[in-house]
């Protein structure tokens, strides 16, 4: 992003934050050559990934079915929406530079390994949801 006031092509993020719900990054930067500071808005582009099922079909990424999935697996647990809007800004951020296709099962094993590691009780819901479990074996496995 070069510079407004001199042109320049090299600025230094300074500070980057998550607005209008999750849909929008905020930068501030500061110009490398003469220090002057301005701010680029950054859409997480990801309108146009295509999902394919399981059953070969194809369907639009939908942010929100998503989401409420998520929703779903934290179900009695407080956990916070802002906390899935994180999750999903870093799932769809990595999308950007992994081509316009995505399996639902691959948008599945990326929710459970950001689930992992600090909402076991999610991880379990969402696995169940998302893994079609050969039977009881399979599940104790997932647990352990
Ligand atoms: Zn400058």
């Amino acid at each position: 992003m070069r510079c407004g006031k001199c042109k320049n092509a090299d600025s230094k993020v300074i500070d980057s934050r998550i607005i209008d719900n999750g849909q929008t990054i905020r930068r501030r930067r500061e110009c490398e050559f003469c220090g002057f500071r301005f701010t680029t808005f950054e859409r997480v582009g990801i309108t146009d990934l295509m999902v394919i099922k399981k059953d070969g079909s194809k369907e639009m990424y939908d942010r929100l079915k998503l989401k409420k999935a998520i929703l779903l697996a934290f179900a009695k647990t407080n956990s916070k929406s802002d906390d899935i809007d994180d999750m999903l800004n870093t799932l769809e951020i990595k999308r950007q530079f992994q081509g316009n296709e995505i399996t639902s099962k691959q948008i599945g094993d990326d929710v459970l390994d950001l689930l992992k590691q600090d909402y076991p009780v999610a991880y379990v819901r969402f696995a169940s949801v998302y893994k079609s479990f050969a039977g009881l074996e399979d599940f104790k496995n997932l647990i352990g």
